[in-house]
């Protein structure tokens, strides 16, 4: 059961999109994030862009493998919901022109892709991500294959009907204007494209009907609760932690959702109804990602 207690949110917190790495914090950082309220996660494949990338269908398929057994073990070891995010990074296939040429390493993403929906099917993740394209300026024919490829990869995940997490590039609402015409060209439910790492802006008029999570950085609650009541799609919360020692600050912590949860609440309560307030957290930590992933959060 959730409710608000004493104006405090009792009830799912959901983070939907966390990486982790065996060699750094780990399970370390669940526990912490279990501590102050934490009761499910999106776990997103995370690409060894500090090691070397695959360069082969079969590294890909290690790498997933990975995901797949660190997500066993969080069950196991925390009582929280655990869905699986994979899919080849669009970074990564960026860096691996350079090794295998854009030919190749297009036909790699792809392949990679097909394996992620193979494995999805299997039951074995969730969601297809993140996939997307570079966040950076490339030339134009790398941009040109890359809207190529996400087009291609958007059909895919239609056919499958599979949603999916999009790393893109944050140019306001012209992103969002550009990859809601894509999905719809490509059969697939805005519902169901999920933008992530989205600025604090869930109005549909920003979102063009897109799903989105938002990144819930320092000062997000003010603008969530300015644009929330325009919302036509779903949205929730994520840090985007990295797990990497080697950029700790890049991201947020693991503690931050429940944090911001906590203050969204008491900004909610400032202005609405406390039934009100009770259902829409509902929605964003259980409702709407329990629809989205097919698992009970
Ligand atoms: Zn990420």
């Amino acid at each position: 059961m959730s409710s608000i207690v004493d104006g405090h949110w009792v009830g799912p917190v959901v983070d939907q999109h966390i990486h982790l790495d065996r060699s750094n914090r780990y399970l370390s950082a669940i526990e912490e994030f279990v501590r102050v309220g934490g009761t499910g996660i999106m776990l997103v494949h995370k690409p060894g862009f500090s090691g070397s990338l695959p360069l082969d269908k079969e590294g890909y398929r290690r790498a997933y493998s990975e995901t797949i057994s660190m997500a066993d073990e969080v069950r196991e070891k925390f009582a929280i919901t655990v869905g699986v995010v994979i899919g080849p990074h669009p970074v990564a296939w960026e860096r691996q022109i350079s090794e295998l040429g854009i030919d190749q390493a297009s036909e790699l993403h792809l392949e990679s892709v097909d394996l992620a929906l193979e494995l999805i099917e299997q039951g074995k993740a969730h969601c297809l991500g993140e996939v997307g394209r570079p966040h950076y300026e490339v030339s134009e024919e790398t941009w040109t294959k890359a809207n190529e490829n996400l087009s291609q990869i958007m059909a895919e995940a239609a056919i499958s009907k599979v949603p999916i997490q999009l790393h893109v590039e944050d140019a306001g609402s012209q992103t969002y204007s550009e990859i809601s015409q894509m999905a719809v060209q490509a059969g697939l439910p805005l519902s169901q494209t999920i933008r992530h790492y989205a600025p604090p802006n869930v109005s549909s008029d920003f979102t063009y009907g897109l799903a989105c999570t938002v990144s819930v950085g320092r000062g997000s609650v003010e603008g969530l609760v300015s644009t929330y009541a325009n919302a036509s799609a779903s949205w929730g919360m994520e840090t985007d932690f990295l797990d990497d020692s080697r950029r700790p600050g890049a991201v947020l912590g693991p503690k931050t959702i429940p944090k911001r949860t906590d203050e969204l609440c008491s900004a909610l309560l400032a202005e609405s109804n406390p039934n009100d307030v009770e259902n829409l957290l509902f929605k964003i930590h259980s409702e709407w990602p329990s629809k989205l992933y097919g698992i009970e959060f």
